[in-house]
C-alpha cells in the first residue's frame, strides 16, 4: 500500500476557500512533492467506500478545509487516518486581509497566490512527515 502522505482537500462546492483548497492540495500531490503525497477524493471517504478507506485507514494524513465544519478533517479522522495537520484556509486569509481571491468557480492572482502559500506550506509538513517515516 501506497505510504505516501494523504492530502485530502474538503469539496466547499459553493465557497471560494473551497476552490483554493482544492486547488493547494493539487499543487502539493502533483507538483511539489508527487513522490511524498497523493489524495483521496473525499466524496468516496464520506460515501464509505471501501478502496478510500483502505487508502487512509493508519495512514498520515493532512486535510484543508474551506470552513469551521471541518468535512476532510472529520471524514478522515472517521475513516481511520491518522491526521497530523488540520489546515483551515480561513487562517491563510487572515494573512491577506482585504484580498479578492475570486469566485467559488474561478480564482483571482490572488487566489492564486494565496493558494500556492498554503501549498508551499503544506509541502513542508509533508516532507517534515515523510521523513518521520
Ligand atoms: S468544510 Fe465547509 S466549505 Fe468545506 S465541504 Fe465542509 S461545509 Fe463545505
Amino acid at each position: 500500500m501506497s505510504k505516501r502522505i494523504k492530502v485530502i482537500p474538503c469539496s466547499g462546492m459553493g465557497k471560494v476557500y473551497g476552490l483554493v483548497a482544492r486547488e493547494s492540495a493539487l499543487k502539493v500531490v502533483q507538483e511539489l512533492c508527487p513522490n511524498e503525497a497523493s489524495t483521496v477524493c473525499l466524496a468516496y471517504i464520506v460515501t464509505g467506500d471501501q478502496e478510500a478507506k483502505e487508502l487512509i485507514e493508519g495512514q498520515k494524513c493532512i486535510t484543508l478545509d474551506g470552513c469551521p465544519a471541518m468535512c476532510a478533517a472529520k471524514n478522515a479522522e472517521l475513516a481511520g487516518g491518522i491526521v497530523a495537520e488540520k489546515v483551515r484556509v480561513i487562517d491563510s486569509f487572515r494573512k491577506h486581509k482585504g484580498a479578492q481571491p475570486g469566485t467559488a468557480t474561478e480564482l483571482t492572482e490572488e487566489g492564486w497566490l494565496i493558494a500556492d502559500e498554503i501549498a508551499g506550506e503544506i509541502s513542508e509538513k509533508v516532507k517534515l512527515l515523510s521523513r518521520e517515516g
